[in-house]
């Protein structure tokens, strides 16, 4: 069991914009940050994270809660596998009232096993030799803990010499149950190693590159609990302090280029885990808010991915560049070569995100061709749609350049009229919304509006308003207003004066039903509209709240 004093400790020290930040994009959006909802599918944003009040709502679907029942719900996990997770992710030690746990044991099992790797390479010659050869100092093996694995049996040993239990050693992703599952034999050997952290510096994985010929250049611990290769960042816990510092993170094809980079200063570098740049990625690289430099090989297949990131990023609405080291020389060698300037003048130089992908998309087709010539104008106008209109619009005319055609063949489709007339419609809304807001926020309040105004008089919203009479807190609605920073909380006199103005607006509409009515009488009638057009408005106008009557 986990201590609860360990889980309270544990939800203090999170952050709900942290924890889902780390699964899904979030973008800011005033107070608080939003994203497609993780739980529907859908295209415009309803999912929102209020940092002020620890919670998640999607005004889609009504999904809420806090970061606990967040990862519950993402990863489908029970409460304790949550925590462990968020513990996990956030290299938190839990404490736990009796027997073992899951993710200490496999953290110690990690651990351990990193220090041995660290002792066998100052052990072996040929993986020592073959590190320094390549232009890596005794320094960066120290700081990045580069280590060796020798063969299977010797990481059988080990874990049993060190009582490390077998089952969490598999459960880790060190070892792996043999076919006939009687035994189990390590799945990193004969490798050189690089020990994978998470973002916030806890150790979850290894990386393996062989030097005896393997096929297999590069293994990587399989996804477990803890690893999840499609999320991480080879060195970002290195690199964080300079990505925040400066602004800035270099995206490198190898781990190898992570660790020449750094060592030649450039403290920013990260790879990926051998796997193309997803948007599982974009969360970790939105954090600091830096510009991406993507730092590829000029082959084939570097253009190739270089591009493929470009593109994401740049929907994405990330800002930076792309350098693409020259034909057979990756960042590696040339550091190794002492030729650091090089590299620094090559990522001075970065070519800007969009314009790389307008250009290298236009170079993918024969321009003299007419019909290839149409296709390219296709992808380049599929390509800018994914950005915002802004950025679009501004990008128009290079676009058009690169192809040789005339602007206005990318035309426009924004419709201003369009949207000015949503925006007065809503406006009615806008005002009874504000006043919910406030009463959620200021709920002393109630009793002097509910003096002055009926449910009723909140028609659609009448459920709403009775809900939050009622004190139902964990009203779907209510707890989607409370976040909804489309609407602010007032100040009381601000309140008043919202009341006042929608009071005669009410007390208008009344006078023209009255006025139209069959069912009351003549006498009636003349008195209610007197009363409400030489009393009630005239006092409103002057600034009093004038009291419900029921009778009207
Ligand atoms: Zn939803």
């Amino acid at each position: 069991m986990i201590d609860n004093s360990s889980i309270e400790s544990l939800k203090n020290s999170i952050d709900i914009v942290d924890v889902v930040g780390s699964f899904i994009e979030l973008r800011k959006a005033g107070a608080n940050y939003k994203a497609n909802c993780p739980f529907h599918g859908e295209k415009t944003p309803s999912f929102v994270v209020s940092p002020s009040k620890q919670i998640y709502h999607c005004f889609g679907c009504g999904v809420g809660g806090d970061s606990i029942k967040f990862v519950m719900e993402l990863e489908k996990l029970s409460y304790p596998e949550a925590i462990e997770k968020l513990a996990a992710m956030n290299n938190f030690s839990l404490t736990y009232t009796k027997g073992s746990s899951d993710y200490s044991d496999a953290k110690r099992i990690l651990e351990a096993l990193g220090q041995w790797y660290v002792k066998n390479l100052n052990q072996n010659e040929t993986a020592m030799r073959y590190l320094l050869d390549r232009g890596i100092s005794q320094n960066s093996i120290e700081n990045f803990e580069i280590g060796y694995v020798p063969k299977g049996q010797s990481v059988m040993h080990f874990l049993q010499s060190a009582l490390l239990p077998l089952p969490k050693a598999a459960e880790a992703g060190i070892i792996a149950q043999s076919e006939n599952g009687r035994g189990y034999y390590a799945r990193l050997v004969e490798r050189i190693t690089f020990p994978i952290y998470s973002p916030s510096a806890a150790l979850v994985g290894f990386g393996g590159r062989t030097i005896s010929n393997h096929p297999a250049k590069y293994i990587n611990s399989p996804q477990t609990k803890l690893f999840n290769k499609s999320r991480l960042l080879y060195g970002y816990h290195l690199a964080k302090e300079s990505i925040y510092k400066n602004k800035k993170i270099i995206i490198c094809e190898g781990y190898l280029d992570v660790v020449m980079f750094h060592q030649a200063g450039f403290k920013e570098a990260v790879a990926g885990m051998g796997t193309a740049l997803t948007t599982e990625h974009l969360p970790l690289l939105r954090k600091g808010d830096p510009k991406v430099i993507l730092a590829y090989d000029g082959d084939k297949a570097g253009v190739a991915a270089a591009l493929k990131a470009a593109q994401m990023l740049s929907a994405a609405g990330f800002d930076g560049g792309v350098v693409l080291f020259p034909d057979g020389l990756d960042p590696a060698d040339l550091i190794a070569k002492g030729q650091s300037a090089e590299v620094a003048k090559l990522l001075r130089e970065a070519k800007p995100l969009i314009p790389f992908v307008l250009e290298m998309i236009a170079s993918q087709y024969d321009l003299n061709d007419p019909r290839a010539k149409e296709a390219a104008f296709g992808a380049l106008k599929q390509y800018l749609d994914t950005l915002s209109q802004i950025i679009k619009d501004a990008y128009i005319p290079m676009a058009a350049t690169v192809l040789g055609l005339s602007p206005s063949f990318f035309g426009k489709e924004a419709n201003p009229a369009r949207a000015r007339e949503n925006f007065t419609q809503k406006k009615d809304d806008v005002a009874q919304l504000s006043i919910l807001k406030t009463l959620i926020e200021h709920p002393e309040l109630i009793d002097n509006v509910l003096s002055v105004v009926d449910v009723t008089m909140f028609g659609g919203y009448a459920g709403l308003f009775s809900a939050l009479i009622n004190s139902e807190n964990e009203h779907p609605g209510l707890v989607g207003l409370s976040v909804d920073d489309s609407f602010v909380v007032m100040s009381e006199v601000e309140l008043n004066n919202v009341l006042r103005n929608f009071l005669i607006k009410h007390y208008d509409l009344k006078l023209k039903s009255i006025a139209s009515s069959q069912q009351i009488s003549f006498e009636k009638k003349s008195f209610l509209i007197r009363k409400i057009r030489t009393d009630i408005i005239p006092r409103l106008k002057k600034g009093e709240l004038v009291a419900y009557d029921p009778s009207l």
